[in-house]
């Protein structure tokens, strides 16, 4: 659907890395990977992890999610997300998505707050299940924003923090600014699929020092800085990410821009295409600026859904079906819900399109895959 292309300086950064010796743990390519992040999306500090998963887990610790919490979030998900947050020993709840963003509904998340919610000094409990509910983590879909800053403004009146994954919007704004710089955390994924690629990787981001230095800290083994001594104050993770996978992700970073005219180029195309043949194709909800990671159609029915996959793929055109609902699954099938009336709607009916930089379209492309 995406593959990566390596066109630029990644050769030469990994060569420069092994020559150093430095290709572990320690090296200077992860700061300054860190600090090209934080630069391009505009968040005060960004913390490398070895994959976004990792990031997200880290992440809703940081956020305060303890085990028996609740994390709400949307059904219409990879199932990262969930991972993550199974991770930290809490519940998932799911509130609707939007059609057109296909990510967090605000007005669902709106109707779950005022109905299922209630305040207690200046935390969130589930009426239902009594539980805290301590973190909310809405997706941006293929790219898509998602309406973060309604959520947002909700989430705050509930005191409740927001995480954004953000794995799939590297390259996505909302008013001109990048999504993941809303929420009190954010998480980004630099895996082979993605918009950039380290080989495998992640990101949180943040604009509070105090949680930059805490994620720093715990996913890092939580290891108290000494010359020689190993002293670490809590259970902390080995979530870094190596300088290798660094290094490729500097000279990623190079090429993002372009990647990122190219892809919405694709996309153009795309729409022409979808417009000429009555085909609907997602849009980036007004205001807002995609990355165009991965096209999607929304086609009319299950059948025909179906007969469009069997057809492409049949004949070597790669396309995809969205994920299945969360709730489909064996281990979230018994989650709180609102019904997800949009979600299944979706499940039914959209289609990824394969949106990768085109052979030839970067200058010095070998063409490779
Ligand atoms: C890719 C992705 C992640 C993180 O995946 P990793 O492979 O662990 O880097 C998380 N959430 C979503 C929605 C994703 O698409």
């Amino acid at each position: 659907m995406h593959r990566p292309v390596f066109s630029g300086n990644e050769k030469q950064y990994l060569i420069d890395c092994i020559d150093s010796n430095f290709v572990s743990s320690v090296g200077a390519r992860v700061t300054e990977f860190e600090q090209q992040i934080a630069a391009f999306t505009g968040a005060k500090y960004a913390i490398a992890t070895v994959n976004g998963t990792a990031a997200l887990h880290a992440a809703l610790q940081l956020a305060g999610v303890l085990p028996g919490d609740e994390v709400i979030s949307q059904a219409l998900t990879f199932i990262a997300t969930c991972n993550a947050l199974s991770y930290t020993g809490a519940h998932a709840v799911f509130v609707d998505v939007d059609r057109d963003t296909m990510g967090m509904s605000a007005d669902a998340l709106r109707r779950f707050l005022t109905d299922k919610v209630e305040r207690r000094d200046g935390e969130a409990f589930n009426k239902a299940t009594g539980r805290r509910i301590a973190a909310c983590a809405p997706m941006h879909t293929f790219g898509l924003p998602c309406r973060i800053e309604e959520i947002v403004a909700l989430c705050d009146e509930y005191g409740i923090p927001v995480i954004e994954d953000a794995a799939e919007s590297l390259g996505s704004y909302v008013g001109g600014r990048h999504t993941g710089t809303f929420g009190k955390l954010a998480t980004l994924s630099f895996n082979g699929n993605k918009v950039i690629t380290t080989g495998g990787g992640g990101m949180i981001i943040t604009d509070d020092e105090e949680l930059a230095i805490k994620a720093k800290h715990l996913t890092t083994t939580a290891k108290i800085p000494h010359p020689y001594e190993f002293v670490h104050d809590m259970t902390g993770y080995n979530y870094r990410m190596p300088n290798l996978n660094a290094a490729l992700g500097c000279a990623q970073m190079e090429e993002l821009p372009k990647f990122l005219a190219i892809k919405a180029d694709v996309a153009r195309r795309y729409e022409e295409f979808c417009a000429a043949q009555g085909i609907a194709l997602a849009q980036a909800r007004e205001g807002t600026v995609a990355n165009y990671w991965l096209n999607a159609i929304v086609l009319d029915s299950l059948e025909q859904r179906d007969a469009f996959l069997e057809y492409t793929n049949s004949r070597g055109v790669m396309t995809r079906p969205v994920w299945r609902l969360m709730t489909r699954l064996e281990m979230y099938k018994d989650c709180q819900h609102d019904g997800l009336e949009n979600s299944r709607w979706l499940e039914d009916r959209v289609v990824n399109l394969p949106s990768s930089v085109p052979d030839g379209a970067m200058a010095g492309d070998q063409g490779a895959g």
